[in-house]
């Protein structure tokens, strides 16, 4: 197949309606509507198969951190292809990419963060990570400590294991998730759930129901907390001041691993390396995915404490996949971490593009439709809502004016998602003062349609 010289676009979308299940897609209302068609992309911008220049506020799925187009990934993935497509990690083997991007890995990540467990994706690195936490307090001589206790809404993977982990009611209403000891608790979203106490009184609260958590279930039962440092499919989620501080508290005060969901968050979404950085926190393992090859290629990881790693080390952790450590697959993200670094994309989110953004973002609160906004880095959120003092939901069926908001953007040439009637943007790192305009410009437009 040419796929330079595709099919016009009508025959592509029956070919797809045909033969393509995708993913959390009602598929028969699609193959009604008809799939858009992404041919290709550069920077911020993705071009369809009629040629609309679409400007992608979502960076794909959270995950193209240094933007569409970079020859240099290009060129390395063909290099490692030839030299070596593919060789295990399994039986006393290794090879150069994968040894080259666990030292860098450890280099960037904080504290004693200092050894990485790969896998094919974020979903296999929270499975990874399931197992990992329970086989650890079994090699120490507590093996009752297997329950993960994690929060609702939470996205971790779609994965048997990850989707448990993960809170999405719509996910554990499908295919027998949750598995065995699981818990959730709240989540910090104060402008749904946090009724008249104030942002900080809330956050303290939601963080102090992980701690009646472990009391009710029993220390000797808790294995871990896990979270994402701000919640990212569940809606940009910031959580306020005081929640992050008082889970570590609790986390160090029974003995409770912590794992912070680095998914999104990590290599620089934030404005730091890891989203643990600007929460101040400090886990006992990391889940990496998505902004770790841009999305340039599929890999994951666990990025583990030497303590972790020490205790797994003692025995055979009887655990893998065929792709852990993939070689084009690390050597990809070798050249991400390299482009990340040298370009100083990171430092230039911070200092300038991530307070340019804010400002733009925070005042779109200006708009009818619009009841809060959230931004840190550049992930942010803004609240539908037909009445900004009482925080009210829209009547209408939830996520109905969200999804018409997202359906004008598009029809608008921008990429904002929705979960519910939280209209949200995680856009490439890379993006400009003038892109950022443009998304505005945009998204103002949508809204103003919503009217
Ligand atoms: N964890 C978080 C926080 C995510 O956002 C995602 C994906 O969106 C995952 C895990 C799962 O990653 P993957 O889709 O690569 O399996």
């Amino acid at each position: 197949t040419d796929l330079t010289n595709h099919l016009p676009t009508a025959e592509l979308q029956a070919l797809d309606a045909a033969h393509h299940m995708h993913p959390f897609t009602a598929n028969g209302e699609l193959a009604q509507k008809g799939v858009r068609v992404i041919t290709r992309a550069k920077g911020v911008t993705l071009t369809d198969s009629e040629g609309h220049e679409i400007l992608d506020a979502m960076a794909g799925l959270w995950c193209v951190n240094v933007g569409y187009g970079r020859e240099e990934l290009a060129d390395v993935a063909a290099r490692q292809m030839r030299e070596l497509p593919y060789y295990n990690t399994f039986f006393q083997t290794t090879h150069v990419p994968a040894i080259a991007l666990a030292a860098k890995i450890a280099e960037l990540a904080p504290g004693d963060l200092n050894n990485v467990f790969f896998a094919g994706s974020g979903s296999e690195a929270n499975d990874t990570n399931i197992r990992m936490v329970r086989h650890y307090w079994a090699m120490k001589g507590k093996p009752t400590k297997s329950i993960l206790i994690s929060r609702k809404n939470a996205y971790h993977g779609s994965s048997v294991g990850s989707g448990s982990l993960g809170g999405m009611s719509g996910m554990h209403a499908q295919g027998g998730l949750p598995i065995p000891d699981i818990h959730h608790i709240n989540q910090p979203n104060w402008w749904a759930e946090g009724g008249d106490a104030t942002p900080e009184d809330f956050g303290l609260a939601c963080a102090q129901e992980l701690e009646q958590a472990i009391l009710e279930l029993g220390e000797d039962r808790v294995a871990a907390f896990i979270a994402e440092p701000i919640q990212g499919a569940g809606g940009v989620i910031v959580p306020p001041a005081t929640y992050w501080p008082e889970i570590q508290r609790i986390c160090d005060k029974y003995e409770i691993l912590l794992i912070a969901d680095e998914v999104i968050c990590g290599f620089g979404r934030t404005g730091a390396w890891f989203g643990s950085e600007t929460m101040g926190i400090r886990p006992d393992i990391m889940t990496i995915a998505k902004g770790l090859s841009s999305g340039y290629a599929p890999i994951g990881g666990s990025i583990v404490s030497d303590e972790v790693a020490s205790v797994i080390a003692q025995g055979e952790f009887n655990h893998g996949y065929t792709y852990s450590g993939h070689p084009v697959a690390a050597a990809v993200a070798l050249e991400n971490l390299r482009i990340l670094e040298e370009e100083k994309i990171v430092e230039r989110v911070k200092t300038v593009t991530a307070p340019y953004l804010k400002e733009k973002w925070e005042a779109l609160v200006a708009h009818p439709l619009v009841g809060e906004a959230n931004i840190i880095g550049m992930m942010g959120s803004i609240t539908l809502t037909p009445n900004k003092s009482t925080r009210a939901a829209f009547a209408a069926e939830a996520g109905t004016v969200g999804y018409i908001c997202r359906e004008r953007c598009f029809a608008n040439n921008l990429v904002m998602r929705h979960v519910g009637d939280r209209m949200i943007i995680s856009p490439p790192l890379v993006i400009t003062e003038a892109e950022i305009d443009t998304l505005i410009a945009r998204a103002t437009t949508s809204l103003d349609e919503c009217l």
